[in-house]
């Protein structure tokens, strides 16, 4: 079996190159860790998808919002970003049969501000969004991203089987730790990984941590004032691929 999106796995941790063509060794409803090979499939054509979340009970998800609160960024980006997330939210139909929201921020730390299952309360989620203090310190991403697949994207968190998982990143990137392996195990696990990067993050590190392809998954901005101007591309972004993912789950593909 051949697709487009395969990722190699060698020995217990270390990944090789993604977007390459790859002999299938494995089977992709596996548990990650039996797999020696990852196939993501062909980016799919998604030019008959209804590009509109907004206010749609038919659209669910899972979505994890992973926030970089490290001291490179400046309090008052920090507080434009809230801002930013707050806009994102107000984007989706928010319930427990729709679309669920977990707020996570990182620095050298982890920590879940708002899980899966306390999200249906939109009052308290947009008041977090609203007013959670950054935490400050230093930038390990990838520990942040493991953190989200082993304690944020579970079942007793309020995870649902069969809906789509989606994690957005926003980072001024400069990750202090290696980001790609735990990158890959979440995209691996079926979670669709967009990443904003903003003032400075290097395009290249965030290209190694989205799904495939970079050019619909990865946001740049200059600074954290221009990041409303994404808002419309990346929610139609996300709200396709979810609405691809829901296809693929009924279709069981
Ligand atoms: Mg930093």
């Amino acid at each position: 079996m051949y697709s487009e999106f395969c990722i190699k796995k060698q020995n217990d941790e270390k990944f090789v190159e993604k977007g390459t063509v790859f002999q299938q060794d494995g089977e992709s409803d596996k548990e990650f860790n039996d797999l020696k090979w990852c196939c993501l499939g062909k980016a799919p054509s998604l030019e008959n998808f209804e590009p509109e979340c907004s206010g749609r009970k038919d659209i669910k998800a899972d979505v994890v919002l992973i926030v970089d609160g490290s001291g490179s960024i400046h309090p008052e980006d920090f507080s434009i970003m809230r801002t930013f997330l707050e806009a994102l939210v107000r984007s989706f139909d928010v319930s427990r049969d729709t679309v669920q929201f977990s707020l996570v921020q990182f620095s050298e730390n982890v920590q879940i501000e708002v899980a899966l299952n306390s999200s249906h309360n939109i009052n308290g989620l947009l008041h977090t969004l609203q007013s959670f203090p950054q935490i400050g310190g230093g930038t390990w991403t990838g520990n942040a991203l493991s953190f989200v697949r082993q304690r944020v994207l579970v079942k007793s968190m309020g995870a649902r089987a069969n809906v789509p998982r989606v994690m957005v990143l926003i980072t001024d990137g400069e990750s202090q730790d290696e980001v790609k392996a735990p990158a890959l195990e979440l995209q691996c696990l079926g979670v669709e990984v967009f990443v904003v990067g903003v003032s400075g993050a290097m395009y290249t590190e965030l290209v190694a941590i989205v799904s495939p392809p970079a050019d619909t998954h990865v946001f740049i901005m200059n600074n954290f004032r221009d990041l409303q101007q994404i808002l419309p591309e990346l929610t139609e972004s996300i709200c396709l691929r979810i609405q691809y993912k829901q296809k693929m789950i009924k279709h069981n593909l």
